[in-house]
């Protein structure tokens, strides 16, 4: 179903409320250390600006845990200065989300201004749901907008249950840029569609796992899980981390790979290492098999060889985990020539996972991608093939 979006809603004088995600990281003085989240709701807060809307924005940021008493470390306001440098026009910040003073707040602004709600989860109605919360937040409004991608797969008062409670609801153009390219790769892929599946354990992907199984010509394993799918193949392993529990379920995946048809690649090298640390001693091995003293920390050369070529001739390719243990230098080539190889591609290249985003960014190439995901569990549900609620909100 086509998601309808902001630019279809007439939005002069009316008081705009759009969730977004400003839940950024801070540095010990409380300033903002990548504002990447916020202008990622740029397009969608300068629209309704434009449009002469009044516009009221709300967020998380952090985990207060339904509390205000350390407001200091939670509050939106280095969200709000950045916010303001980057309009170049002044954002009034609330002191709370809801309440009196906040309705006047609302009430009071004029066409174009913008007002940014305090940190929701100041309260705990908010991320419980709660009905009388969502309609406080509906009342404050004329039109909901949701733009938070990030958390569009948590059902709270202010990424869905408002939706109830408003006159007229639409999703932002960031939500709709996610919906649409995850869409796109999973629903409707040029082929070849190569999907790469790394990260740390087989039992976080299975759903993912299986939803590209129906959907790919060709899937790379790599990161940790590949040590669980060579074990179940009796390929032994040394000492890397392995699923016991997870042998049969991975034994059955390559099974439904096969009957599928799908190409199910493997490391077929690795880079090892005698502990999962920095300073550890770092071990190329030639081959699958892994020496008893050593764990696998990263793909190696020849199976990042391998997997480049399938990433330089495919139509599509999706990509969620990393090939390796990518926070320590050691272990971090794989991850990054993955990410180099679909810099390079010609096909859609489409990234998801927090993880993953936070690797491409680390090599600076997000914006070689057609897609990296600002929403990393939520764009997870979305791969596994779950309806997300706060897209599901916007729509009638
Ligand atoms: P994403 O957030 O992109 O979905 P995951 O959370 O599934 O990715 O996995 C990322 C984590 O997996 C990283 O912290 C990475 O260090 C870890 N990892 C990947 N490969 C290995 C490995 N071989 N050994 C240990 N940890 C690994
Ligand atoms: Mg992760």
């Amino acid at each position: 179903m086509a998601l309808k979006t902001i630019d279809a809603l007439q939005l002069a004088g009316k008081r705009v409320f759009i969730r977004v995600d400003f839940n950024v990281p801070l540095d010990e003085q409380g300033k903002v250390t990548d504002d990447a989240r916020i202008r990622a709701a740029l397009p969608t807060i300068t629209y309704a600006i434009a449009q002469k809307a009044k516009v009221i924005l709300a967020s998380h940021l952090g985990r207060p845990k339904g509390k205000s008493d350390d407001k200091a470390r939670f509050t939106l306001e280095p969200a709000a200065v950045r916010l303001s440098e980057l309009l170049g026009q002044d954002v009034i910040l609330a002191d709370d989300c809801a309440g009196d003073g906040v309705v006047k707040l609302a009430r009071e602004l004029r066409e174009g201004q913008v007002l940014l709600l305090e940190n929701l989860r100041f309260h705990p109605e908010e991320e419980a749901n709660d009905e009388g919360f969502a309609k406080e937040l509906a009342a404050l409004c004329d039109v909901w907008v949701n733009d938070a991608f990030g958390t569009a797969h948590r059902a709270h008062a202010s990424t869905a249950g408002m939706a109830r409670f408003v006159k007229e609801k639409a999703a932002g153009f960031l939500v709709k840029k996610e919906v649409e390219y995850l869409g796109k790769a999973l629903g409707n892929p040029a082929r070849p569609f190569v999907a790469l599946v790394g990260g740390a354990k087989v039992s976080d992907k299975i759903k993912v796992l299986e939803n590209l199984l129906a959907r790919a010509d060709t899937v790379c394993i790599g990161g940790a899980m590949a040590y669980t799918f060579l074990a179940a193949q009796e390929v032994p392993v040394g000492k890397s981390l392995v699923e016991k529990d997870k042998l049969e379920l991975a034994r059955q995946i390559m099974d439904k790979a096969r009957a599928r048809k799908v190409d199910l690649l493997l490391p077929v090298d690795h880079v090892c290492g005698d502990a999962p640390k920095e300073t550890a001693r770092r071990v190329v091995v030639a081959d699958r098999a892994i020496p008893a003293d050593l764990m696998g920390l990263d793909i190696g050369p020849r199976t990042l060889d391998a997997y480049r070529q399938r990433i330089l001739s495919a139509g599509t390719v999706f990509w969620n985990g990393p090939m390796g243990l990518f926070e320590q230098k050691p272990w971090a080539e794989g991850t990054s020539g993955v990410a180099r190889a679909m810099a390079q591609a010609k096909g859609v290249t489409v990234v998801g996972g927090g993880d993953s985003a936070a690797a491409v960014e680390q090599a600076g190439l997000v914006d070689q991608m057609t897609h990296v995901s600002t929403g990393g569990g939520a764009s997870l549900e979305f791969i596994e093939g779950r309806e997300l609620p706060g897209v599901k909100a916007c729509e009638d």
